[in-house]
């Protein structure tokens, strides 16, 4: 069981590298801003409650998140491992990660860490915003999502180091290389 979580700040390419890398080696790929975005668009009571905090560039409340992925997991069927793609944010939602894992017998085997430098992330953000109508890649929410993110989210890193399982990668550059540099990584560790 191949359990990743891919790591990194809005804009260093989670979600184009774990799409490549699930499909590579049949991971469940689950993206919790995907899972969100799906509920604002049924307009569900989640979806609602969702949204207040995603326009604003705020992190939705642990408790709630951690039920919705709990809610994910067990809708999973036959799986060969995740690829955890904005999930945890935050360090109560890396020690309720690693206690849902445990509980069925599993464990992260890995923390990628995709590293992009500040200024690529913005320009790669606005330039993602003009594109995908994404309400809250337009500046001024770009950068309260980098606050949250090295507030809340970076701490994350050396918890991840403590427990063994932190790899840097290279997030700039060349799309497939980036992808070769994961997967390389991922061998190591499997
Ligand atoms: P993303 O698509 O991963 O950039 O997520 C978009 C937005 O969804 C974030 O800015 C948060 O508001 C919310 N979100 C996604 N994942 C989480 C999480 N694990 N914890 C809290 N909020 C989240």
């Amino acid at each position: 069981m191949l359990n990743i979580v891919i790591f990194g700040a809005p804009g260093s390419g989670k979600g184009t590298q774990s799409e490549r890398v699930a499909e590579k080696y049949g991971l469940n790929h689950i993206s919790t801003g995907d899972v969100l975005r799906a509920e604002i668009k049924k307009g569900t009571e989640l979806g609602k409650t969702a949204q207040q905090f995603i326009d604003f560039g705020q992190l939705i409340p642990d408790e709630l998140m951690i039920d919705i992925l709990s809610d994910v997991l067990d809708g999973l069927k036959d799986s060969r491992g995740v690829i955890f793609d904005g999930f945890p944010r935050t360090i109560k939602q890396a020690e309720e990660l690693k206690e849902m894992l445990n509980m069925r017998g599993q464990e992260v085997t890995i923390m990628l860490d995709l590293d992009v430098p500040e200024e690529e992330l913005i320009e790669r953000l606005v330039n993602r915003g003009k594109k995908s109508g994404r309400a809250d890649d337009n500046e001024e929410t770009i950068r309260k999502r980098l606050d949250v993110y090295h507030q809340k989210t970076c701490p994350l890193i050396d918890w991840y180091k403590k427990n063994g399982k932190y790899e840097h990668i290279e997030g700039s550059g060349d799309l497939v290389k980036i992808t070769d540099e994961i997967c390389e990584v991922i061998e190591k560790k499997k």
